[in-house]
C-alpha cells in the first residue's frame, strides 16, 4: 500500500509559511481555528485574523505566519489548505507545478519522478488519505 511518506516527507524548514499573506480561511477553516484555540471568535479575529471584505487570512508578522514559530503552533487548526499543502491536485493536470511547488517545498520527493510521483498521489486522493 501507498504511502504519503512514499512521494512527501515535510522537512519542517518553515518556507511554506513565510511571506506576507496567507492562505485564506473558510468558515470551516474558522470554527476549526476558534475551537483549537479555545477562545472566542473576536478573540481570534482581533489577535490572528486579517478580514479584507469577506477574506479572512492570518496576519503575519515579520514576514511569516502568526502562527508560525519553527513549525506551525496551531497546527490542529490550521486552515484545509495549509494541511494540504504541498500535495495539490494540480500536480496532477500539468507538470509544470509539480516543477514549481518542488522547488519551493523540499519536501518533495523528486527522485520517484513525476510520473511515479502522481501515480501515487492519485492512489493516496483515492484512498481517502490525503484530501485533494
Ligand atoms: S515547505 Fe514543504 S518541507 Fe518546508 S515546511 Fe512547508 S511543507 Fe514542510
Ligand atoms: S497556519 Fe500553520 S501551516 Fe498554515 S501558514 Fe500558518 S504556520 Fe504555516
Amino acid at each position: 500500500m501507498v504511502k504519503i511518506s512514499d512521494i512527501f516527507t515535510c522537512k519542517r524548514c518553515g518556507y511554506c509559511c513565510q511571506g506576507n499573506t496567507t492562505v485564506s480561511l473558510d468558515q470551516e477553516d474558522q470554527e476549526n481555528m476558534i475551537r483549537t484555540l479555545r477562545l472566542s471568535r473576536d478573540q481570534v479575529k482581533t489577535r490572528y485574523w486579517r478580514v479584507t471584505g469577506s477574506v479572512v487570512q492570518m496576519k503575519t508578522v515579520d514576514g511569516h505566519c502568526i502562527f508560525y514559530d519553527e513549525g506551525c503552533t496551531v497546527h490542529e487548526g490550521r486552515p484545509w489548505r495549509c494541511a494540504q499543502w504541498p500535495l495539490h491536485p494540480s500536480i496532477v493536470s500539468d507538470r509544470n507545478n509539480f516543477t514549481t511547488i518542488a522547488e519551493s517545498c523540499p519536501g518533495i520527493n523528486r527522485e520517484i519522478g513525476y510520473e511515479k510521483f502522481c501515480e501515487i498521489l492519485l492512489q493516496l486522493v483515492k484512498s481517502g488519505r490525503i484530501v485533494c
